[in-house]
């Protein structure tokens, strides 16, 4: 049995390049940008007024001069005017280019507006030179490269595409997944099942879970038949980049999914992981396609999208595998296995700004409904059974 340590190195090792494709602004943010986005142009492009006002030449008001005559209205999104009178002023809009000759702002709060309104007077003191004006280049100058290639994409970086002229952008391909669950006591959610029977759930909770990384997957299902397995392993092979099942690969007289993937030519990487939850999972792969087969029970799967899939994803993106997150656990716990143990716990921001885990331990991998009391799995390491309220313990968030 390998550790989560060696596990996590197979399963980035393994990771796949995607070829990258072209998306709208609107379906871009949390995809990874492929080439660096970079200015087109001055930020601002020109010198922008930033308050409605006046501009003036500032010498004009150090040698005493308050009241203003208006000599013209410079709009946003008109072309730049000229000052005629050094003695007068232009009435300025947010987002308008600073008229020539005048080099300070001075906002309509500071000004008494006289005759008819076309005459102002400046009554505060408080006026700097060139103030109230956001400076052609002073924030990006053209070329610069303002988003590095393989940045996770945020409302953020969408800004910049756009006033860049990026209707579309360049981004790391999505693999395509299959989800399969597996099992002869597994029933639609839409049936009503039989005393013996239950309804598939972890295979749309794992869909559910990859839709929030940008991936839409299909759902397949296997029965507890060697055959039946085979024939739709084997059609899947030829049509996913990655399968995800759930059920059938412990140790289970029907647990019949490592024999046939074997047969159709999957190679198994590992099979079994010493942790808990998860303990079954098996990990392989053929030359196209990746299988990460995870153990049934609700929880494991769960924890394993998160713990591993996630992982070969953000690599298989170009990203650093694991954006490490930490959390101080909120009492003593303990835990006596030989393995890495994925508590379930609540997360809350303390006042101090640590982020405190309380564990909600539930009845095992099987208690689905515990999920929904937590927020995170803490990753508790195998070598200890002592675990002290106030040490920090990387998270794993789902939430
Ligand atoms: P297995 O890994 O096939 O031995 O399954 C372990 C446990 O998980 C069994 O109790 C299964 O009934 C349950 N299980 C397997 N697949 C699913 C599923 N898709 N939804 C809910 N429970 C499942
Ligand atoms: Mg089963």
């Amino acid at each position: 049995m390998i550790s989560v340590a060696e596990a996590t190195q197979i399963v980035i090792e393994n990771s796949m390049s995607l070829p990258d494709e072209m998306v709208p602004l609107n379906l871009a943010v949390g995809r990874v940008l492929q080439g660096c986005l970079e200015a087109d142009r001055d930020f601002p492009p020109f010198d922008r007024v930033s308050m409605d006002g006046i501009a003036i030449k500032f010498e004009k008001f150090e040698s005493g001069q308050r009241m203003f005559y208006i000599e013209n209205v410079q709009a946003a999104g008109a072309p730049k005017l000229a000052l005629q009178d050094d003695e007068c002023c232009i009435e300025v809009m947010t987002g308008a280019m600073l008229p020539k000759g005048t080099d300070t702002v001075i906002r309509y709060e500071d000004l008494d507006v006289h005759e008819a309104e076309r005459i102002v007077g400046i009554n505060t003191l408080d006026v700097k030179p060139g103030q109230n004006i956001h400076r052609q280049g002073s924030d990006r100058t053209k070329y610069d490269e303002i988003v590095p290639s393989y940045t996770l994409i945020s409302p953020a970086e969408i800004g910049v595409a756009a006033t860049i002229g990026h209707a579309k952008l360049r981004v790391a391909g999505l693999p395509r997944v299959c989800v399969l669950s597996s099992g002869d006591e597994l029933v639609e959610v839409d049936e009503v099942p039989l005393p013996h029977q239950i309804r598939k759930s972890n295979v749309h909770v794992m869909a559910a879970v990859l839709s929030t990384w940008g991936i839409v997957a299909d759902l397949l299902h296997l029965p507890d038949d060697p055959a039946a397995i085979e024939a739709t392993l084997g059609d899947c092979l030829e049509k996913y980049d990655v399968l995800l099942m759930s059920g059938g690969v412990s140790m289970g007289k029907f647990d019949h999914i490592p024999a046939a993937l074997e047969r159709l030519g999957v190679w198994q990487l590992f099979h079994k992981v010493s942790q808990r939850p998860g303990k079954p999972f098996w990990f392989g792969r053929s030359k196209q396609v990746v299988v990460f087969a995870f153990p049934g029970n609700p929880v494991s799967s769960f924890m394993c999208l998160h713990r591993y899939f996630r992982p070969w994803l953000r690599v298989s993106q170009g990203l650093d595998p694991i954006d490490y997150q930490y959390a101080v656990l909120a009492e003593d716990y303990f835990f006596k296995p030989e393995l890495t143990y994925f508590l379930q716990v609540k997360l809350a921001s303390g006042q101090d700004g640590r982020l405190l885990a309380t564990p909600v331990t539930g009845q095992g991998s099987g208690d689905l409904a515990n999920l929904v009391d937590a927020d995170a799995f803490i990753e508790l390491p195998l070598e200890r059974q002592q675990f002290r309220a106030g040490e920090a313990f990387p998270v794993w968030k789902f939430r």
